[in-house]
């Protein structure tokens, strides 16, 4: 480690001592108190300079290399805060979208916006088209400036909370089915657009349905060309994961010590296939976490390989179950009820909702049965699955 990343290893850590939530998690026990506690945790990192390490210089605290966006999550991560879920969408996918494929005015419209605290979603997924996302039906009419929009989309993570979304529709149906998909900037306040929370197993409500009823996109809301929406949205996608597996990773291995805790506070620390367990996940979790780092080193030197992300993603899904099905065991009865909480990915402190909810990790941004399919056909070359298959 060079010495300028000691340095701002030591200023990371001195700004988490004094600013970092300690109650965050007693304090996001309702909807309003979560988005009150996100925007501001958010805002406080916009001020120091860590909240968007992954923009270009020209944005207060962008311009740091992969190897300082590390430090700032591994500190972020070894300081337990809040993860930064409600503006995620924002700073990453809305951000890459922008910086790669917006026009200048686009850019210089929302990206300001977004480190206000605007807040963004992603309406891809529809009820036909997750993993065959090209098979989107939302229909996109251009009449004169605006684009009329018609059609549903599901799953769209914190999209009752969204100010704009980031939104696939089809202005053509005929020909190869990713041609003819347009990119559009959707107000999620225009008329039309009707927001349904999609209730959970863990009993939050962390994405919603999103009805479309002749709503109306002005044309100059649209990123790129029409009907070239599909190479827009690969620059989404694109953007989520990376530096994302390696918060998640190093916040496991942090939350390992609340496994070891459920071990003495119910007196397993002579139970040997207690410890065994515990020693498996333990491993598992390094395991995952030195394939964050070899992932992140390989896209620092140009090497990253198809397939590479998928490899970490699906480790740290089959960890995460892990990890919370051992917290669940052991707890006992006592975490066998769901707490009331809000969001959360490993670490909301109730040992059920984070087993359910270590679910959607298998899922969410590409289910682990096509991150395989990834690896099998464009990593390893394996042969590919015959056209027309269908579950
Ligand atoms: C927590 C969470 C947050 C999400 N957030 C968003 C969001 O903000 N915005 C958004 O647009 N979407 C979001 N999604 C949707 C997500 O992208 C889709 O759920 C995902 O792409 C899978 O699509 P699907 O649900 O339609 O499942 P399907 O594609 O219908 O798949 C069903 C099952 O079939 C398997 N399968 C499908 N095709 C193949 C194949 N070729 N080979 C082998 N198996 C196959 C899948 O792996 C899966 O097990 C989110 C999902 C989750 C769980």
């Amino acid at each position: 480690m060079t010495h300028d990343l000691e340095a701002l290893r030591r200023d990371v850590r001195s700004f988490l001592k004094a600013q970092a939530p300690a109650d965050w998690r007693a304090s996001s026990r309702t909807q309003d108190d979560f988005v009150r506690t996100q925007r501001d945790w958010f805002g406080k990192l916009v001020h120091a300079g860590y909240a968007i390490p992954h923009w270009p210089a020209e944005y207060p605290g962008g311009g740091r290399s992969l190897a300082e966006q590390k430090v700032i999550y591994e500190e972020l991560a070894r300081a337990d805060c809040p993860r930064l879920l409600l503006s995620f969408v924002s700073t990453y996918h809305a951000f890459a979208t922008l910086h790669e494929c917006g026009n200048a005015a686009q850019k210089a419209r929302y990206l300001p916006r977004i480190l206000e605290g605007e807040t963004w979603c992603q309406g891809f997924s529809e009820p036909g088209a997750g993993s065959d996302l090209a098979a989107i039906k939302t229909r996109a009419e251009r009449k004169g400036d605006v684009y009329v929009i018609n059609g549903q989309k599901v799953w769209s993570t914190m999209a009752q909370f969204a100010d704009k979304c980031l939104l696939l529709a089809r202005t053509a149906s005929d020909g190869p089915k990713q041609a003819g998909i347009t990119y559009l900037l959707m107000d999620m306040k225009a008329p039309g657009v009707a927001v349904r929370p999609i209730h959970q197993i863990q009993g939050d409500e962390e994405f919603a349905e999103i009805f479309l009823d002749n709503v109306e996109i002005p044309v100059c809301e649209r990123v790129g060309e029409e009907g070239m929406g599909w190479a827009v949205a690969q620059a989404t996608l694109a953007s989520e994961r990376g530096l994302t597996l390696m918060e998640l990773s190093y916040r496991m291995r942090g939350a390992l010590g609340r496994v070891a805790g459920l071990i003495r506070k119910h007196g397993h620390e002579d139970d040997r296939g207690v410890l065994r367990d515990f020693g498996v996940l333990v491993t598992q979790v390094d395991a995952v976490c030195a394939l964050a780092d070899q992932f992140l080193d390989n896209r620092i030197n140009g090497i990253e390989r198809i397939g590479d992300a998928s490899i970490v993603k699906n480790a740290y899904s089959r960890a995460l179950r892990a990890y919370s099905a051992l917290g669940l065991r052991l707890g006992g009865m006592d975490e066998q009820y769901v707490a009331p909480i809000t969001f959360g990915d490993l670490n909301t402190g109730n040992w059920m909702a984070d087993f359910m909810n270590s679910y959607a990790w298998t899922i969410a941004g590409g289910s682990e049965e096509v991150q395989r399919n990834i690896i099998a056909e464009r990593m390893l070359e394996m042969p590919r699955e015959p056209k027309g298959w269908v579950l």
